[in-house]
């Protein structure tokens, strides 16, 4: 059997046209330009990376940027003033700070310092709270990608046996969340889980964020479970690389050979493709809506700022 892809790309795509007509009705009805201000620390070239992707995808929607790139010395004290000024300005929606922050930095006060209603990422106890309580605000938003996703595929929620491997405060947890208020008897793994295969092979509905290239095998997986796959991990030895994509290892090698490195998820793709129903690919799966969210995020806080000042 072989599996069939999720992609993600055409869902992103309509995901980001609906914000980009609802910020034109925002323009033309109030006058104001919904506005993301983007915070980095460092010079992680994949932080770099990340950042330019949302930065891009704000000009896709017509959302106003701001890029704070400060240096790797930043203090905590520096981050928090900014954080203060980005909080009082009206004409800043959303803030996000792109994470990990430099060690140096004490990355839960800084979290703890956004507004909750200019949160945009949903990292804020607040929002992370109310998520928990059912009455979510914002939601991280590669979970919230995740549930459209399947949505958007007409894959049932309600009532499957749904298993989460990964329990971080952006992807695992709040995932886990989500799905069990959409109905589904969740189970969270982790690093401490005993048999990890005989848990994770019970699950209709397979998420793994747990960032070790392709760990996740044909032995974790139920035949015709869906598959979501988070993990994002670059690779650069191509015995690795023909060892995880099996017949399609060809092209492959050629990005190998053209980068330096090639992409791939926590699941492996070869081995779970032959058991899965349905698989995200990487790239091409869920990286693609966590941005798209992103602007959805922003565009929700612009109208919660409306709505507070009409
Ligand atoms: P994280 O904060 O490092 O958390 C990893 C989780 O995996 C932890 O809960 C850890 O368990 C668990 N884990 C580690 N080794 C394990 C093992 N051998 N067996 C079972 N569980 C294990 O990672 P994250 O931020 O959630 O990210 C996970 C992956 O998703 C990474 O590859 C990251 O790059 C990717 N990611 C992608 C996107 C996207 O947009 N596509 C967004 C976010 C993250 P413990 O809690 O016990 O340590």
């Amino acid at each position: 059997m072989a599996a069939k892809e999720l992609k993600a790309g055409p869902l992103a795509d309509r995901i980001k046209q609906e914000v980009k007509s609802q910020i034109e009705q925002i323009v033309a009805t109030r006058g104001i330009r919904p506005c993301l201000a983007a915070v980095r620390v460092g010079d992680d070239p994949a932080s770099a990376v990340y950042v330019g992707n949302k930065i891009k995808a704000c000009e896709e929607v017509g959302i106003r940027s701001e890029h704070h790139a400060l240096p790797e010395s930043t203090t905590t004290a520096e981050l928090l003033d900014l954080i203060g000024s980005l909080n009082s300005r009206d004409d800043v929606d959303g803030i996000l700070t792109q994470l990990p922050l430099p060690a140096a930095v004490e990355e839960r006060l800084i979290i703890e310092a956004i507004d909750p209603a200019k949160d945009v990422d949903g990292f804020h106890p607040i929002n992370a709270g109310k998520l928990a309580l059912g009455r979510p605000v914002f939601v991280p938003c590669t979970p919230a990608g995740i549930i459209e996703l399947l949505d958007d595929s007409e894959i049932e929620i309600r009532g499957a046996r749904a298993c989460v491997v990964g329990r971080s405060q952006i992807v695992g947890r709040p995932m886990a969340q989500l799905l069990l208020q959409r109905d589904a008897t969740v189970t969270v793994c982790h690093s401490r889980t005993r048999d990890l295969a005989s848990v994770t092979r019970e699950a209709d509905l397979l998420v793994v964020a747990i960032g070790r290239a392709g760990m996740i095998g044909r032995e974790h997986i139920k035949p015709g479970a869906t598959v979501i796959d988070v993990g994002m991990n670059k690779i650069s030895d191509a015995d690795q690389v023909r060892e995880l994509f099996g017949a399609d290892a060809e092209k492959r090698l050629a990005v190998l050979s053209k980068r330096g490195y090639t992409l791939v998820g926590d699941v492996h793709p070869a081995g779970a493709g032959e058991v899965a129903g349905k698989l995200t690919p990487v790239p091409g799966g869920v990286g693609l809506l966590t941005v798209a969210m992103l602007m959805k995020n922003t565009l929700k806080a612009a109208n919660l700022r409306c709505s507070e000042s009409a």
